[in-house]
């Protein structure tokens, strides 16, 4: 199933920007293609408004308008992705853009790795990481950073929960204290925070 599911049903706007607010929210706040948020990339101004399938390509002016092929992208993925559109050919050999609101692109084309690195499963995967450049370096970080973040999450929902369990018996609470503090030291140390 994809990451991103419409629920809005905008009326007919006259330009693709005024469909922006109604996009923020089918994509949650977030980059289609990247997956990145806005809170990560400093807010909605590092964001733009994506044809999926690109203006040149379209054989009438009304479909600029099209709310189905509009899509929320932060700036980067937008330039790289650009006009870029595959041949019929192309697509005949699998050679296309996964569609993030129709696959889940990040499962059946292509997969994260702990490191931060992408292993490129079909040839839509490799076609779309490549146009878009999904394996630049900013975004090795943001998946190293995301894994990163979500195992400190993890433990500190578990210190979270044994926290609020035990909280009428203050003796059972050190140890819990003390792996809080060990969590807050990894996280001061690694990020010099
Ligand atoms: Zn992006």
């Amino acid at each position: 199933m994809s990451l991103f599911v419409r629920k809005e049903s905008p009326p007919r706007l006259d330009h693709h920007q005024d469909y922006r607010p109604f996009l923020r929210r089918d994509f949650c706040c977030r980059c289609a293609y990247c997956e990145r948020t806005e809170a990560f990339l400093g807010g909605e101004e590092s964001f733009e408004i994506d044809h999926f399938k690109p203006v040149h390509t379209f054989e009438s002016a009304g479909q600029a308008t099209y709310y189905e092929n509009l899509y929320y992208s932060c700036a980067k993925c937008n330039r790289y992705k650009g006009g870029v559109w595959p041949s019929p050919r192309m697509v005949a050999q699998g050679l296309r853009f996964a569609d993030p609101c129709r696959e889940d692109m990040y499962q059946e084309h292509i997969r994260e790795t702990p490191d931060g690195t992408l292993n490129v499963l079909t040839s839509c995967g490799r076609y779309t990481c490549q146009h878009i450049r999904l394996d630049r370096p900013s975004l090795m970080a943001w998946r190293r950073m995301k894994l990163e973040k979500a195992e400190e999450r993890r433990q500190l929902e578990q210190l979270k929960s044994m926290l609020e369990l035990e909280l009428s018996n203050p003796e059972q609470m050190r140890p819990n204290v003390a792996a809080l503090n060990a969590v807050i030291s990894d996280i001061k140390r690694r990020f010099a925070i």
